[in-house]
């Protein structure tokens, strides 16, 4: 059975996603257990041809397979621990370890791990509230890893290369025998020399010193969904840090902070407003000119307008993130008891409350209601 992914999957190696996909899929259907019951190796073959899909359909894992798979796919046979030197797994260890178990064992070798991947970031960005809503493109400023432009990643000086270490040959393993009490106990371990990667740099690239990446800030300019609020998250695939010698970049997430607003207030994906209206134009009715997010509109206040009412603004609220639409914008008329009335105004009140006959407190007398009215009006 081939162990080249490419072969796996019958494609060439210069094949596009489509075929790909395509090819995988009539493999997948060919080799599928349930068509192959009397088979006992149909379940084995299947799964190898998941996993090379899985890798060549990821531009990531693809270019990393380019890079290392060969050597994976014939180092040594052994268990032993593939993670020791980079601590962190990720990239082809987790495949493996997903579909052949922690404990090693099926058709393919443990060889050397390839460069270990590059961190996730974090970074926080405030943006302004009728920017959440309606979206908006905000830059953000990460200090982070990027590939090396002179080694090209590599981390061997322009013209070098790496070779293949000299410790392990190439395997990224050694074992080591002791002799103890209870006979020989042999022991296998990631190498020293070139921490389990297999290979080693002879002349390091003097721009990033081997790392083949470099250090800096860099700014992205982020595509803020409509409707995203305080608290919200977004991740930008392969916007991490590089990882070094050409290793998976990671991710990075974009937290967003909200700005608030000095007229609305958000519950959901509804906006609130808390609207004070005077007691004539609640108890006469008016048409009022009424500024949503989006524009003018018309609120029309009904004769008798009581507190508290509501008023419904249908789809001027914060867009829907998970599908289409819009929240409402919710208007709750608070009607204002006059507290600046003039002496004219103030007769005309208490005529108003005689002819209702409601009874009112008496008119402030003396000096200083005197000038109180003078000074208002
Ligand atoms: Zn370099």
């Amino acid at each position: 059975m081939p162990t080249d992914y490419y072969e796996l999957l019958e494609v060439g190696r210069d094949v596009n996603a489509d075929d790909l996909k395509k090819a995988y899929r009539r493999k997948a259907r060919e080799l599928h257990p349930d068509a192959n019951p009397d088979d006992p190796q149909a379940a084995a073959h299947f799964k190898e041809v998941a996993l090379a899909y899985e890798v060549l359909s990821d531009p990531d894992k693809r270019a990393r397979y380019d890079r290392f798979g060969p050597e994976g796919a014939a180092g040594g046979m052994g268990g032993g621990d593939p993670f020791g030197f980079s601590g962190g797994g990720g990239g082809l260890g987790d495949l493996f370890d997903a579909f052949f178990g922690g404990g090693g064992g099926g058709g393919f070798g443990r060889g050397p791990v390839g460069p270990p991947p590059g961190a996730d970031l974090e970074v926080t960005v405030e943006i302004d509230f009728e920017e959440a809503v309606f979206g908006a493109e905000a830059p953000v400023t990460v200090r982070t890893a990027t590939a090396c432009v002179t080694c090209e990643a590599t981390g061997a000086k322009p013209g070098t290369s790496s070779n293949t270490c000299g410790e392990c040959g190439g395997v990224g393993q050694v074992r080591r025998v002791r002799q103890s009490l209870l006979g020989q106990m042999v022991t296998t371990g990631p190498c020293g020399t070139c921490g389990g990667w297999g290979k080693v740099i002879e002349s390091p690239c003097d721009d990033c010193g081997g790392e083949g990446r470099q250090i800096g800030d860099h700014t992205y300019t982020v595509d803020i969904p409509a409707g995203v609020d305080t608290g919200s998250t977004l991740r930008l695939s392969n916007l991490g840090a590089v990882g070094p010698r050409g290793g998976a970049t990671g991710d990075l997430y974009v937290h967003v902070r909200v700005r608030p607003h000095d007229r609305f207030e958000r519950h959901g994906d509804e906006l609130l407003e808390e609207l004070s209206v005077p007691l004539t134009q609640a108890a006469l009715g008016a048409r009022l000119d009424y500024e949503t997010l989006d524009g003018t509109e018309e609120l029309v206040l009904p004769r008798g307008t009581q507190s508290g009412r509501t008023f419904r603004f249908r789809g001027k609220g914060v867009p829907h993130v998970q599908s289409r639409g819009r929240g409402d914008l919710v208007v709750r008329v608070v009607v204002a008891t006059p507290d600046d009335l003039d002496h004219e105004q103030e007769e005309l009140l208490r005529q108003l409350a005689e002819l209702r006959e409601e009874p009112v407190a008496p008119a402030e007398t003396g000096l200083f209601s005197k000038v109180r009215s003078k000074l208002r009006s």
